[in-house]
């Protein structure tokens, strides 16, 4: 039997509802594939400046550092907008990616036949799409130095972010954008800015001399305002995309919305090998409609394929939620988010109990 250490972080709004239907459904499959899952629920969040003062509480930072994988909700809520920037719930999620180093967030948007039509884009564009979004997530214009807003020498207020990645930054995205585009169609887009910045000059630069390493990858790079309009032209040409953090930012939004759902979508956030990444839906905490037994938990679920897939090593079992799955919506079963005429409108535990017979 294999034994995995998993940190639960619900956090908050429908986060603890969609957690617990997913650690039903973790629990449901361990036996069949010789897994052990040990959790352990640690506070992020909202939930933890209630408790604590601090989103990231040190413990739960330590905590997740020692085990296999993170699987986490969604962080957020208005009880906490107000706060001042380094005690609101968004600045502990920064930190948890700071903190195991998580510099590649994987998402992946494909269209699930059963949804095609709550796509906003005509059937025969989205149709067959399957794209995966590599982005950097530790570095660019979100972190680089100098930053904030200065008073310069005329009295004036000024705001200053950098964008800056380093040849190593570089290399490491780079490095997983080619080895995700070998294990899918092989095809790599790198998306930048390089007619104008000088950071996308070095990043295409990089890109294109690692290319040699991987000769069964097809590399093209696209500017990122060619990249956005050819998202939703002809969204069936991409395979992988690799990009910088702002870019990735939103690009990433725009390719998941070709999907129709936010509450279908799952990530990936990798850090170095050996490494536990954290696993957690696309979507935030929809505090509209937290504790009324409304929140579709598939993106948490199929969160919980990935970290089996890309964190435990457990693509069977991995494969065996994403086929769960696919049976409740063949089933009609609908939560409000997706819910289209004909189909069967459930709750979040109803959908939960559909996905555990599903399984059976
Ligand atoms: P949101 O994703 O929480 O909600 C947007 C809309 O989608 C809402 O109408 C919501 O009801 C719906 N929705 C989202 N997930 C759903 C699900 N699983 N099932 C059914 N409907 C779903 O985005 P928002 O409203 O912009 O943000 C709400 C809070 O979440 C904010 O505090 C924000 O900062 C936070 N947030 C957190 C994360 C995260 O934890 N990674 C990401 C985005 C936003």
């Amino acid at each position: 039997m294999t034994q995995h250490r998993i940190t639960l972080l619900p956090g908050d709004g429908i986060g603890p509802e969609i957690m617990a239907v997913t650690v039903q459904i973790l629990e449901a499959i361990a036996p069949r594939f010789d897994l052990e899952f040990v959790f352990t629920e640690a506070l992020i969040g909202g939930v933890a400046i209630d408790a604590t003062g601090n989103p990231l509480p040190p413990e739960t930072l330590t905590q997740c550092q020692n085990s296999d994988a993170v699987l986490l909700a969604a962080i957020g809520g208005y009880k906490w907008d107000n706060l001042p920037r380094a005690q609101r719930p968004e600045t502990g999620l920064l930190g948890l990616r700071a903190g195991l180093d998580l510099f590649a967030n994987l998402r992946p948007a494909t269209i699930l036949p059963q949804l095609i039509d709550a796509s906003s884009l005509k059937r025969e564009v989205v149709e067959g799409v399957d794209i995966m979004v590599v982005r950097e997530l530790t570095g660019g214009v979100y972190f680089g130095q100098p930053k904030g807003i200065f008073t310069d020498e005329t009295g004036q207020k000024r705001g200053v972010n950098t964008m800056a990645y380093t040849e190593s930054e570089i290399d490491r995205i780079a490095q997983v954008g080619f080895e995700t585009a070998r294990k899918r169609g092989g095809k790599l887009c790198s998306v930048d800015k390089a007619n104008v910045l000088d950071v996308s000059q070095l990043w295409r630069d990089r890109i294109t001399a690692m290319a040699p390493q991987y000769p069964d990858v097809e590399l093209s790079h696209l500017y990122v305002d060619n990249a956005a309009m050819q998202l939703v032209r002809a969204p069936k040409q991409f395979d992988t995309i690799v990009t910088g953090n702002l870019f990735g930012d939103i690009l990433s939004d725009a390719a998941a919305m070709l999907t129709g759902s936010i509450g279908m979508l799952p990530s990936a956030s990798l850090g170095a090998p050996g490494k536990p990444g954290v696993f957690e839906p696309v979507h935030g905490s929809a505090p509209d409609i937290a504790g009324q037994d409304k929140a579709n938990p598939l993106a948490q679920v199929l969160s919980a394929a990935m970290m089996l897939r890309y964190a435990l090593d457990q693509p069977a079992a991995a494969a065996c939620l994403e086929k769960a799955v696919i049976t409740v919506l063949d089933q009609g079963y609908r939560t409000g988010d997706i819910m289209s005429e004909g189909m069967t409108l459930v709750g979040c535990q109803a959908m939960g109990e559909a996905l555990l017979k599903a399984l059976a």
